[in-house]
């Protein structure tokens, strides 16, 4: 139901998470402000995986999906190999899901689609505004913009890693924590690779394809998009730098030729054509899940990187920032204004427990590839997949809040039982933290310490 008067939204960050939940709440009738702290978008450009779970949310945005497929690569299959190029598992890839797309495309691109996407559907934004402070009482929430109280219905916290709001709605100043790695990013034009024997095949093939090469703790993945010829190449590596403050290094060719010495000699040759300028060194930050995402005046939210920040080894943060716009836009419209707060907390409530195996997915394929059991990979391979498992890409996160959105209220307000179906058949939920991780970490991994299969 669209309210008489709109609801009004303040939303801090344009990233995945923002510019989704602008369009998202826009679709359903309300006001939207984004404010964020870069004078523009402007963002690496290297490859982001969006599986079926969020090209379902884009699709219902109209034409923009289209824009993004165009320029996307939807390969059909994987090849991970040893360190030496063995291959180890060719895994066929579900290019679908229930005829979603699973596609890998640019981030920058994309990010700068959704803001078009955004202001054409009359979203406001500020850039190069930092906010620091949050306001809030029972029926009203704002930020300070320059000592200027702004103020809206509910305020929307999609500041990413080092989110501000996240202190503010939780009370506690826990910082993002090093992971202990680091990834080289980069993404260049194929035709660097055309001249080079070792190479050509791979710039010449005409096919998208993503190859994965693994070691102890370092994996290399080269993804080339055939479409727009452009390939990523990342290298995940052990994160030696002591400088707590410093996230993102510009790298060298010879840094990254030093993370595979000894490596196949097709990847060492794709890896020394990379133009120095696009390389950069990305600190690997995570936080403990954390369970409060609405703060104790009900009005202020977190969602994003803010709410849950994943590894890039889930493949999922952004899927589970464009799922959140997705979810939450559908209660704020169920509930009406008259019970946004209330709808906050079952935004929270429907989301949480997923969110929180989706972050703890990423550990578990790093430490598949890293920490890897050889004597069972030899028997079965298969232990190295990507999973790409029906109960998270085949799902429709605004489906999943209409359904839904009765028996969580009765939850809430009620005290009914409510189980969420987002999640394995058969899961329970289990608590975990950064320091579980680590201990898991010392040991070769088996399948009974995973549980998304
Ligand atoms: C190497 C790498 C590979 C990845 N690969 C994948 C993948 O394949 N698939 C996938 O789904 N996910 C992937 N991810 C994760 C994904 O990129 C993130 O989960 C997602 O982009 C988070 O989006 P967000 O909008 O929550 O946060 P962000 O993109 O960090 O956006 C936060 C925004 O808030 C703004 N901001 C912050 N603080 C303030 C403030 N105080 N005032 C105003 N503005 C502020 C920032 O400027 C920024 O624009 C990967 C991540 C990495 C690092």
């Amino acid at each position: 139901m669209v309210q008489d008067t709109p609801i009004s939204f303040i939303i801090i960050g344009a990233g995945y998470a923002g510019l989704t939940s602008a369009i998202e709440l826009r679709r359903k009738g309300c006001e939207v402000h984004v404010i964020d702290r870069e004078e523009s978008l402007s963002r690496l450009g290297d490859v982001i995986m969006l599986t079926a779970n969020a090209t379902v949310v884009l699709e219902k945005w109209g034409p923009v999906i289209e824009d993004i497929l165009a320029t996307s690569s939807n390969p059909t299959h994987i090849t991970i190999n040893d360190d030496k190029g063995q291959p180890l598992l060719i895994q066929p890839w579900k290019q679908n899901h229930n005829g979603h797309q699973n596609v890998w495309t640019n981030r920058g691109r994309t990010q700068k689609m959704m803001y078009e996407e955004a202001v054409r559907r009359g979203v406001k934004f500020t850039f190069g505004a930092k906010i620091t402070k949050h306001w809030e009482d029972g029926n009203k929430a704002g930020v300070y913009l320059n000592d200027e109280l702004l103020t809206a219905d509910a305020v929307i916290g999609a500041d990413g890693v080092y989110s501000r709001t996240r202190e503010y709605v939780t009370g506690d100043a826990d910082k993002p924590k090093r992971s202990g790695f680091a990834v080289y990013r980069s993404w260049f034009s194929l035709d660097r690779l055309l001249d080079d024997p070792l190479t050509h095949e791979l710039a010449s093939s005409g096919q998208d394809r993503t190859m994965v090469w693994i070691g102890p703790d370092t994996h290399a993945i080269l993804v080339i998009n055939s479409q727009v010829r452009y390939m990523s190449a990342f290298i995940t590596h052990r994160d030696t730098y002591t400088v707590e403050e410093s996230w993102n290094y510009p790298g060298t060719v010879k840094d990254m030729l030093a993370t595979i010495e000894g490596w196949d000699p097709v990847l060492r040759a794709a890896i020394s054509r990379i133009p120095e300028e696009v390389i950069c060194d990305y600190k690997l930050l995570w936080r403990d899940p954390v369970k409060k995402w609405v703060s104790d005046r009900g009005r202020v939210v977190l969602v994003g990187d803010a709410a849950h920040p994943h590894l890039p080894t889930s493949g999922s943060g952004a899927a589970q920032a464009i799922e959140d716009g997705g979810t939450l836009a559908t209660l704020v419209e169920k509930a009406g204004k008259a019970n946004l707060p209330l709808a906050l907390k079952a935004f929270e409530r429907l989301r949480f427990e997923r969110c929180s195996l989706t972050q703890r997915m990423g550990w578990e394929l790093r430490h598949r590839w890293h920490q890897t059991d050889w004597e069972h990979v030899k028997k079965n391979p298969e232990f190295l997949r990507l999973p790409q498992p029906d109960w998270l890409y085949g799902a429709d996160a605004e489906e999943y809040g209409q359904a839904n959105y009765e028996a969580v209220m009765a939850h809430l307000l009620d005290g009914k039982p409510f189980q969420n179906t987002n999640l394995p058949p058969g899961h329970t939920h289990q608590d975990w933290t950064i320091e579980t991780m680590m201990e898991l970490d010392k040991q070769i991994g088996n399948q009974r310490m995973y549980l998304v299969h």
